[in-house]
Formats: structure tokens, sequence, C-alpha cells
């Protein structure tokens, strides 16, 4: 199904919940804990996943109330995608706040809800969850293949 793109020259905060929704691409990224470099600032992200992400398919077991059972879980927000630092640089939202188009593997241009991952473009089978990891070994698992 061709979708026509209602992502394009809109204010943020114009969409619709169910659009809103829909920029989401499921990359998962969001999903990983960092490490915030308390000298410099910089912060690298790692391949530790909150615990509610399902590390094959690249989805939260529990999206409705995930909220209530991860408090760091992000409800992205147009000031939070405008000001883009709780993201990571390929984050849709991010994109769209810079006027970037969306890539061509996202799920609003595929028409195909699983082309993130399908296109190896998630964090699925990348990563481990939290349940395997002591929070004071994050730093061992700093990856670079996702940015801040
Ligand atoms: S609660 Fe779900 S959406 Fe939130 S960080 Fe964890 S896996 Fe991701
Ligand atoms: S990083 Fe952005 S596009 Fe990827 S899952 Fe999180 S909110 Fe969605």
């Amino acid at each position: 199904m061709i979708i026509e793109p209602f992502w394009l020259d809109r204010a943020l905060e114009s969409f619709s919940i169910q659009e809103w929704e829909s920029l989401c691409d499921g990359c998962g990224k969001c999903c990983l804990h960092k490490l915030e470099d308390s000298q410099s600032g910089r912060v690298t992200y790692t391949r530790v996943s909150c615990q509610l992400l399902d590390t094959s398919v690249c989805k939260c077991k529990d999206y409705l109330q995930r909220q209530s059972k991860v408090k760091d879980c992000l409800q992205v927000t147009p000031a939070m995608a405008k000001n883009g630092d709780s993201l990571p640089n390929t984050c849709a939202y991010r994109l769209i706040a810079q006027g970037v188009d969306l890539p061509e593997w996202h799920p609003l241009k595929t028409g195909d809800k699983a082309s993130t991952v399908k296109q190896g473009k998630s964090v699925a089978n990348r990563v481990l969850s939290e349940i395997y990891v002591h929070p004071d070994g994050l730093d061992e698992h700093v990856i670079s293949w996702v940015k801040a």
C-alpha cells in the first residue's frame, strides 16, 4: 500500500497521535542503555537493552504498560525530537525534526511494518537484555554502531 508522505513539511505539533506513532521506525535503539561521561558529557550507547525488549524481533513486550513498568522508557515528544539529545542520531523523529525525509527502508515507505528489522536497520539479534548484565558492567558493552 502506498502511503502519502504526510510527514513532509509539517510542524511536529500538528501530527495526530496515530501519525506520530507511525513515524517510529521500530529500530529499538532508544531501548538501549547509554553511558554519559561525567567530564565531557559525551554519550555512548551500549548493546544492553531494557528487559522488556524482545531482542530477537525488536519489539517491546508490554508496549501499552511500558511507562508504568520502566521509569526511563522514553515517550518521544516534539520537544525531544527537536532537542535530539536523548535519541540516537538515526531516530526517525530526529530526522523529521531536522526536515530530513525518512529513509527508504522505513515502514511508512515500504508498507511493511517489519522492514526495519528485515533490512538490518534495527537492534534485533545484535543486543542482549539487561537481565544478563550487571549494572556496573555496562561499560564492557559499549558499541559504536548506535550514535547519540
Ligand atoms: S519499556 Fe519497551 S519501549 Fe520502553 S525502553 Fe523498554 S523495551 Fe523499549
Ligand atoms: S530510536 Fe526513534 S525511531 Fe527508533 S525505536 Fe526509538 S523512537 Fe522509534
